[in-house]
């Protein structure tokens, strides 16, 4: 018997010791295996998030991440197209076979949202909205758990504890930047996260550069530290056309961008013994 005496169980390496690799359509992450998950902030339009998909596939990634339910710091902001979006996503999928990841924002939805999405998100403003996390550690979807927006390391842990506790063993943890006095950048991106969950937790962590800085021109340098640091993926925003998108656009890649970002992060990834899948 082991006594576990941190406030998390399940997530520790401690409990599990060997990394948890999952599968989504055939598409692993975790271990040696690194996932380039890309698409629009914000599903728009058929036409966009068609166009966006095929780029992501073109230039050789892993899976379609789009929001349909949204949260805006505005309640005037656009909120979203709901299961309209995940409609039109769903369609990109079957055209490119790209697995969909898609944020969850309300229990109510969940139902809705299993219908379509093969990875469900929970956001930085829910990694503490413990209700929900419970709500999709019943569900048999892997979750992408994201860091909240001023959360210890520890929090966040605690935080895949309730999804696991549950039932649920399949979490992706995503460092997405946290607030700190800073302001050149939306959030300040703490690459450290990186092996600091991975020494503790056998979970698979990716980084999100581009809600950690807000800025594209900083997607490709941060991207590849988080590699380099040992990230099991990346979660990009790109759009078919940054100046038009009706959310986060100077964030976003377009998809000549995209498929450069690609190749230059790739290059990174085989240097660190990963395989993007
Ligand atoms: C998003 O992924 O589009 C998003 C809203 O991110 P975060 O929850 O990290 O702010
Ligand atoms: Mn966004």
């Amino acid at each position: 018997m082991v006594a576990i005496l941190k406030p998390y169980k399940l997530v520790s390496r401690e409990f599990h010791p060997h990394d948890t690799v999952i599968d989504v359509r055939g598409k692993k992450i975790g271990g040696r295996h690194f996932a380039l998950i890309a698409g629009p902030c914000s599903i728009e339009t058929e036409d966009q998030v068609m166009t966006a998909a095929r780029a992501v596939k073109s230039a050789g990634g892993s899976m379609l991440r789009g929001g349909a339910f949204k949260p805006r710091s505005s309640p005037y902001a656009f909120q979203g197209l709901g299961l309209d979006g995940l409609k039109m996503m769903a369609a990109a999928r079957d055209e490119t076979g790209l697995p969909i990841v898609t944020e969850l924002l309300d229990p109510r939805d969940l139902e809705g949202l299993l219908a379509y999405a093969d990875v469900v998100q929970i956001g930085a403003r829910n990694m503490q909205n413990f209700q929900l996390l419970s709500e999709v550690g019943r569900c048999a979807k892997p979750v992408l758990l994201k860091r909240g927006l001023s959360a210890t390391i520890e929090e966040w842990l605690m935080a895949a504890e309730y999804i696991l506790k549950e039932g649920n063993r399949e979490v992706i943890l995503c460092e997405r930047g946290i607030r700190t006095f800073e302001t050149a950048t939306r959030n300040t991106f703490d690459v450290s996260a990186v092996p600091v969950v991975q020494l503790a937790c056998h979970l698979p962590v990716i980084v999100d550069p581009s809600h950690a800085t807000g800025r594209r021109d900083l997607v490709l340098p941060l991207s590849l530290a988080g590699i380099a640091a040992g990230a099991n993926g990346v979660l990009v925003e790109m759009h078919p056309n940054p100046e038009l998108a009706l959310c986060d656009g100077p964030q976003s890649l377009s998809p000549v961008a995209f498929a450069e970002y690609s190749g230059r992060a790739r290059e990174l990834v085989e240097w660190t013994g990963k395989e993007i899948s």
